[in-house]
């Protein structure tokens, strides 16, 4: 059977980075360092990427290093105004509304964040459910257990998801569960960990019609499949084999010889 859920990172995947919603996360955190924690700012980079590197997020490193208060912390680095960087984009209102699965929002954030993003950029009722940190225990991303709390929860398997984020790091253990796994690469380079990568959230439908194999002896009626992300086998009949298709066959007997080739 095919996947059923996907399951959506928030920041900078749902929306370009060049927003700058988690540059002034990115902020507060510095002066939630400096202020609430005490660390001198000059040492505040070295000191977040040490624990980024070690802990995932700066605050999972900080409840284990310095023992904060969790819910304090989201509620100091989530105090940005959304409404100054996002706005509704009726292009992922489409996107998200065509794709027929369960959508649910993984987050590292707070879930009032995550809500928040969902609410401005217009798809919050598209969302199932959304998992913010809370949720999980304050477990972030990529640790395994924070994905296994959203499957214990959703009473799913991995083999049942599809994952999309634009961390290439939070994919490897979606992976290990069995998801599916969807780079957002925003201009950069592919990841090798995931199984397909896109640009941009918008182009979800063509990574995600990779699923699906059309067999079909009209040439023209493999292009608009393709767009969507469909591989296709073209049925010749003794005709020249057709350049839009992936593999083209003399008959569909040889069906099982095209599936070869493209697996
Ligand atoms: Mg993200």
């Amino acid at each position: 059977m095919s996947r059923s859920l996907l399951l959506l990172d928030v920041d900078n995947t749902l929306y370009p980075p060049s927003r700058g919603v988690v540059e002034r996360v990115d902020a507060l955190i510095n002066r939630y360092l400096v202020e609430r924690v005490g660390i001198d700012a000059a040492e505040v980079d070295a000191i977040r990427r040490r624990l980024w590197s070690d802990y995932g997020t700066t605050l999972h490193g900080l409840m284990h290093r310095r023992g904060i208060d969790p819910a304090d912390y989201l509620r100091f680095v989530h105090a940005i105004d959304l409404g100054e960087l996002l706005a509704a984009d009726p292009a992922l209102v489409v996107v998200l509304g065509r794709i027929p699965l369960l959508k649910v929002a993984v987050t590292n954030g707070s879930a009032a964040h995550a809500r928040g993003v969902l609410d401005h950029l217009g798809v919050r009722a598209l969302f199932f459910r959304v998992y913010g940190l809370e949720r999980l225990a304050f477990v972030p991303k990529p640790y395994v257990q924070a994905y296994q709390m959203v499957l214990a929860d959703l009473h799913a398997l991995g083999r049942d998801c599809i994952l999309v984020e634009d961390r290439a790091v939070n994919l490897r253990a979606a992976r290990q569960l069995g998801m599916r796994t969807v780079y957002v690469a925003d201009g950069g380079p592919p990841a090798p960990e995931a199984d397909v990568s896109i640009g941009s959230v918008l182009e979800l439908e063509r990574a995600l019609g990779r699923d699906c194999i059309l067999v079909e002896d009209r040439a023209v009626n493999l292009r608009a499949a393709r767009q969507l992300g469909m591989r296709t086998v073209y049925v010749a009949d003794g005709g020249p084999p057709a350049p839009e298709a992936d593999v083209s066959i003399g008959s569909v007997l040889e069906l099982e010889r095209a599936l070869a080739a493209l697996a």
